[in-house]
């Protein structure tokens, strides 16, 4: 009976072309448009191709779309859809393929989630695994091989840092490298932990790269698994975009096969993984935009330094708890420029992964050489994260139009431990969000996820209340720099468009933009801010479709 009629209506819209397009209309109890000019409205009317022809009142708007199919609302929020400005996909997928480390107590905590993740694997294969946090054990050394070759004597165990800065293998893994890790070398851009000369289990930054290179390569299937449970737990969490920092050749491909099929259920701007292959792609056939409007690279991530947890972030002066020791480039200034001026030949966007306040300032200058006349253009360049940044350095974000592209969540998770590795004059710019914007800069809001969780929620309870999910330390970590709940949407909406350069498109609800909305169970503009982060998800919205429904 259904069945029947739903093929009659089909039938009837088909053989029916003087008929009006098919409009469909959403009212809710308020809905937030991230549109300074309509701030607030009660609906909203999009037509077939997912574009929105009309926002307002509810019975102006019925008015005028009597026919329309309704979806109505009535005790819910909406929003405009969330928009990640950095996140990785296919590393969020991965991470969901490995054995999850967040938040364990200590190495037998660690041990025991391995050990029970082991349980689903063929014998032979890796055990991987990602979230380990020293910082958070009671013993904050670095842990060693030893520690899981009880466990594991003969399975290559290979876990990555919460940062992914810093991996920690087993003997098995070190012995799979096939090559006499002691002594005194060390690879370029990275550091090998050693005890009396012996490798003692972890690896940083570049250093990682011995191990990884000899995990084995996943295949497509475990690839399309991975990239379906990123797009699933995205979706699931209020996601509509995500800005994807550092994409392969590959790995575009792949995304391009599920939006070949219909199934990105959500819209990604890729940003090509350095000077590499996407990046030669673009410049050898221009910007890339694929044509079911969901997926596009049109911009370059480069890598400045490392990151603070594991003392990669580059500094001007020496870390506070490591005397002498001042990070690490992960590429060397001059051929930082090089990659960047020849993006800028190409006419694609830069976005630069910098840290600590020399990383930074490194970045600042060559952005500045690059551009010249050039900084007044609408070049939407940006660093990413500009974490620990010199007081002076923050107005030439303004002066030069760099967006600053940063992570709510990281200055919440860093909180315990950032003042030990910067001391406190150097806090003064760190995680500095409302400096940042009372310098007139572009605040794009993300999560890093894998490095946090994908869910932007967290981002915006941390951006408000700089505080731990327990609510610590009460009143906030450097209070003096969190943003209201307005401006933290706008980070994650409207502001993290403009920094991929959708604002025509995107992240705000009004006529011609794309129905890309979340139906939220209450107003995250309303609630107490310590409730920010268990506001219910109850649908993901994009072209006007649904990509998420709650159960
Ligand atoms: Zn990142």
């Amino acid at each position: 009976m259904h069945r029947l009629a739903t093929f009659l209506l089909l039938w009837c819209v088909t053989i029916a072309p003087s008929h009006a397009a098919q409009v469909h209309l959403l009212t809710a109890a308020r809905i937030h448009t991230s549109d300074p000019a309509q701030p607030v409205i009660e609906a909203i009317a999009w037509d077939e191709s997912g574009r929105i022809v009309a926002v307002g009142d509810v019975k102006t708007l019925l008015e005028a779309y009597p026919a329309a199919t309704r979806v109505d609302a009535p005790d819910a929020t909406v929003i405009p859809g969330l928009i990640d400005a950095h996140g990785h996909v296919m590393g969020l997928g991965y991470a969901l393929m490995r054995t999850d480390l967040v938040g364990s107590k200590d190495k037998a905590d660690v041990i025991a989630r391995l050990q029970d993740f082991e349980k689903k694997l063929p014998s032979g294969a890796w055990l991987l695994g990602r979230g380990w946090d020293q910082n958070d054990w009671p013993q904050t050394t670095f842990p060693t091989a030893a520690d899981l070759d009880g466990a594991f004597p003969n399975r290559p165990v290979w876990v990555e840092r919460v940062d992914g800065h810093a991996g920690w293998a087993n003997s098995a893994a070190m012995r799979a490298v096939g090559k006499d890790l002691s002594g005194e070398w060390q690879p370029e851009g990275g550091r090998i932990l050693r005890d009396n000369g012996v490798a003692s289990g972890v690896f940083i930054d570049g250093a990682m790269t011995l191990i990884d290179k000899v995990v084995p390569v996943p295949d497509l299937a475990y690839r399309t698994q991975a990239l379906q449970r990123a797009f699933d737990a995205a979706v699931r969490n209020g996601l509509t975009g995500v800005h994807d920092m550092g994409t392969s050749r590959e790995d575009l491909a792949l995304f391009g096969t599920f939006a070949d099929a219909g199934r990105l259920p959500l819209r990604i701007d890729a940003y090509a993984d350095g000077d590499n292959a996407a990046l030669s792609d673009l410049c050898t056939n221009g910007l890339y935009r694929h044509a079911a409007g969901r997926l596009q690279m049109r911009g370059v991530k480069l890598y400045m330094d490392g990151a603070l947890g594991s003392r990669g972030a580059a500094l001007l002066a020496d870390y506070s708890d490591e005397a002498g020791h001042r990070g690490l480039l992960v590429m060397e200034p001059n051929a930082f420029d090089t990659a960047v001026r020849k993006a800028q030949g190409c006419g694609v966007q830069v976005a630069t992964h910098a840290i600590g306040d020399r990383g930074n300032r490194i970045v600042l200058d060559t952005y500045a050489g690059a551009l010249g006349d050039a900084v007044f253009a609408d070049h939407r360049w940006r660093i990413e994260h500009a974490q620990v940044v010199a007081l002076d350095d923050i107005p030439r974000f303004k002066a030069l139009g760099v967006i600053a592209s940063m992570q709510p969540t990281h200055a919440t998770s860093d909180m315990p431990w950032a003042e030990t590795r910067v001391g406190k004059e150097r806090l003064a710019g760190a995680y500095a969000w409302r400096r940042f914007l009372d310098a007139d800069v572009r605040l794009a809001l993300g999560s890093d996820f894998p490095v946090e969780s994908v869910d932007p929620r967290l981002g915006l309870y941390a951006a408000v209340t700089r505080q731990d999910r327990e609510g610590l330390p009460s009143g906030g970590w450097l209070p003096q720099q969190r943003l209201s709940a307005l401006e933290a949407l706008r980070g994650f909406t409207a502001d993290a468009a403009y920094a991929g350069r959708d604002e025509a498109e995107v992240g705000r609800l009004a006529v011609g933009m794309r129905a890309d909305f979340v139906v939220l169970g209450n107003d995250p503009l309303a609630v107490l801010v310590g409730e920010l982060d268990d506001i219910a998800v109850q649908s993901t919205w994009v072209d006007g479709k649904p990509v998420y429904e709650a159960k």
